[in-house]
């Protein structure tokens, strides 16, 4: 048997917490890899896994990410990140969440949650009848707060401006020729901001319709999904799943730009060693989707409102710009310098 504490992705967690509620039914990982900066904050997944071994390692990679992106961030919040393992037919009950709320409550504060990929602000407002360490809760007006989705999509919306720039030489993206994959929340809103500035835009998503229907709202072109990594295009934006470069997507890219916001989309790192060998300029994700989390924080914290929430997304652009700036100078690639500064900035330097 593996210890936790000898698995790879154990990255010195402050503590992982493993849940389990027998009455409810619930079981789950709550994994807090760094309080430095204030609570671990970070969404709550809902999944189905084969093997329970692999949603704990699931929250010690994503807890970590965290911590990267919230540093990163300049939030005064460190990283940590729920994991709820469903059964194979996803049975999602009010006493789970509930349970799920009091555990979260039980850290007092060490952790505050929020939506990841199948839990919902009505899933929020549930866990929210048990913990105030909640965020992501609906919100009225012009409250920060609420969906992130819109959020990360404004954030990667600007990266890409600020690749178009720095690798094109565009001052404007009229006529930048971006390919995306994946138009659901975020991949959809990026679309739309995009084509306002008439960015030219090849589309695609395993529901085609989906894409059909958007692109048909602006004019835009789509393509099969197996088929978007390799368009010849100005700049790739991954907003579907992670791991989608690997040793053969990069071969096979024809773009001189990734920056998309789908979290984790080097498969390994690597890929991002690939990247910066065939001289495309690579948006490490987890800076340029920063965009929901800043929202949700600023919610979590009672500071400011949506004009807060963006004036600190349109800090991203000069992130991703010092990285690429270090990355020049150093010959580091930008995925391993953004990693670095997250590492200094969470007191945890290797260098
Ligand atoms: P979403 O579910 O709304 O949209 C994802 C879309 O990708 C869907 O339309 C889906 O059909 C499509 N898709 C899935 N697999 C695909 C494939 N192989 N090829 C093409 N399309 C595919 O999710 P979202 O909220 O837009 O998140 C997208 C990515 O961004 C995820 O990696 C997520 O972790 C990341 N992210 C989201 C946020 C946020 O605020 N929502 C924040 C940070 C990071």
């Amino acid at each position: 048997m593996v210890a936790i504490w000898d698995l790879p992705d154990f990255d010195d967690h402050e503590a992982v917490h493993l849940v389990r509620d027998y009455a409810s039914g619930l079981t789950a990982v709550i994994a807090v890899h760094s309080t430095t900066l204030g609570p671990a904050a970070g969404g709550t997944r809902f999944w189905h896994y084969a093997d329970r071994a692999d949603a704990v390692v699931d929250a010690l990679r994503l807890s970590r990410g965290m911590s990267y992106k919230n540093a990163m961030a300049g939030l005064p919040m460190g990283g940590g990140k729920g994991v709820i393992l469903a059964d194979a037919d996803r049975t999602k009950t009010p006493a789970m969440l509930a349970a799920f709320g009091r555990a979260v409550d039980s850290l007092g504060g060490r952790y505050v949650t929020a939506e990841d990929v199948g839990m919902s602000d009505a899933d929020m407002v549930a866990i929210a009848g048990q913990t105030r360490h909640v965020s992501g809760l609906p919100v009225e007006g012009a409250a920060a707060g609420g969906d992130p989705g819109p959020s990360t999509a404004y954030g990667v919306y600007l990266g890409v401006a600020a690749a178009a720039k720095r690798a094109l030489g565009r001052d404007s993206l009229a006529g930048v020729h971006v390919a995306i994959q994946g138009v659901g929340s975020v991949g959809g809103g990026l679309a739309r901001l995009l084509a306002a500035d008439g960015a030219r835009l090849t589309l695609a998503d395993v529901s085609h319709e989906r894409a059909a229907a958007l692109a048909s709202e602006f004019g835009a072109e789509t393509v099969p999904a197996d088929a978007i990594l390799a368009v010849e295009a100005d700049i790739l934006s991954p907003c579907a799943l992670g791991a989608v470069l690997t040793e053969r997507s990069i071969a096979a890219l024809r773009v001189a730009v990734v920056a998309g916001g789908a979290n984790n989309q080097l498969a390994e790192p690597a890929d991002g060693d690939r990247l910066h060998a065939r001289g495309i300029l690579f948006a490490p994700d987890y800076v340029i989707n920063a965009g929901g989390i800043i929202n949700v924080a600023l919610e979590y914290l009672g500071q400011g409102d949506r004009a807060e929430v963006d004036a600190r997304i349109a800090l991203i652009p000069g992130r991703l710009e010092a990285i690429w700036d270090e990355s020049a100078a150093t010959g580091a690639t930008a995925a391993r310098v953004a990693d670095r500064m997250a590492q200094r900035l969470i007191g945890r330097s290797r260098d």
